[in-house]
């Protein structure tokens, strides 16, 4: 008989603040007055893990979870009610209102087609998406009053705003939208806010907001800049170092060449991790705030750093990624929506 070999640490760690995600998801709770907030927690909640987050939103009170797909309905219901699950991609197939059913998750229904197809699988409890300007997806205004849509059971008849972190007027004629269908279907809850929604006032919360990004540290508008706290933090190890000789180059391409002879060390992180290409040159990990900058391209599972800054490291230290997605966002030109939801899975430890 042999034991269950035991897994050594990695050498790459994402730590998640769970006090900080649980006190974003209360302060965007607070911010939106009357209404409740949701949760958004697709695609492992924006990269930061189901199973680190869900639980954390659910005890700090969320009673409302957002995915995309089916297929991440599973790991989120592990840890809440599968009716407090919805599914914004909504029923594409009679296969999908049959897991619907036997899961208890609910669909986002967000055309006539799939409001016709939930109601011939049975009908229920589902939510009701209609399109005012962002054109992706959901019923149009003018199909309000269609007889497929009166046959449904309408819990949360929602809309997503274009421009939510901009102060377009097209916020106000999304809202206006929404308020005037609103009266045509029959629901229980209404819900436009995401995130950003939220910092567009109170008059945009209506019964449930669905912020993302603000839960997970993400700033997309200046009123939320003291609401939110960072949540994730990424470290990763040094596996090797060496000395470089003037004229030795480092990495594919040989894309760096030592100019005199210098302290490098390679480290546990690559764009597998999503630690990608563009945040290669120019771009530096730090260890106790000193700046380690980036040696050549970065490569699938390692990136060489200069250790001129900190030449006593050694395999084994830990150095800081910067995953600062306010600030780092800029300067790599990656939305701090891309930079949450290509962190990799090896980053995931629970
Ligand atoms: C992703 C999503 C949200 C959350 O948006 P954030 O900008 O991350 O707050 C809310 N509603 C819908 C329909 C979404 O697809």
């Amino acid at each position: 008989m042999t034991d269950k070999p035991i897994l050594p640490p990695s050498s790459l760690r994402l730590t998640i603040d769970r006090g900080a995600l649980a006190a974003n998801w209360r302060a965007l709770d607070t911010l939106s007055g009357a209404a409740k907030a949701g949760a958004a927690v697709k695609a492992d909640c924006y990269g930061l893990g189901v199973d680190a987050c869900v639980p954390v939103l659910r005890d700090a009170g969320c009673e409302t979870f957002f995915v995309a797909h089916w297929s991440e309905v599973a790991t989120v219901a592990a840890h809440v009610p599968p009716n407090q699950v919805s599914v914004l991609h909504g029923v594409l197939s009679g296969a999908e209102c049959d897991y619907a059913r036997a899961t208890g998750a609910v669909p986002v229904i967000n055309s006539l087609d799939q409001a016709e197809r939930w109601t011939a699988s049975g009908g229920g409890r589902c939510h009701l998406m209609v399109d005012t300007g962002i054109s992706r997806l959901g019923i149009a205004v003018g199909e309000a009053g269609d007889p497929r849509i009166a046959a449904l059971d309408i819990d949360i008849l929602m809309s997503h705003l274009a421009c939510a972190d901009e102060d377009s007027p097209m916020n106000a004629r999304q809202l206006a939208a929404l308020r005037g269908v609103a009266g045509a279907i029959t629901h229980r809850r209404l819900s436009l806010a995401n995130s950003a929604g939220i910092g567009l006032g109170s008059g945009y919360a209506l019964d449930l907001t669905r912020p993302g990004l603000a839960l997970y540290g993400g700033v997309p508008r200046a009123e939320l800049v003291s609401a939110i706290r960072p949540v994730a933090q990424v470290q990763a190890a040094i596996l090797q170092t060496r000395m470089l000789s003037a004229g030795d180059s480092v990495g594919y391409n040989a894309a760096f060449t030592a100019p005199a002879a210098m302290a490098v060390g390679t480290v546990s992180l690559g764009y597998a991790d999503g630690f990608l290409r563009s945040r290669g040159p120019g771009n530096a990990l730090h260890y106790e705030g000193r700046r380690l900058p980036i040696l050549g391209k970065v490569s699938m599972d390692m990136v060489v750093v200069d250790l001129t800054a900190a030449p006593e490291l050694s395999a084994g230290d830990w150095l800081d990624v910067p995953w600062n997605i306010t600030d780092a966002a800029q300067q790599n030109s990656l939305s701090p929506y891309e930079m949450l939801t290509v962190i990799g899975r090896r980053l995931r430890a629970i």
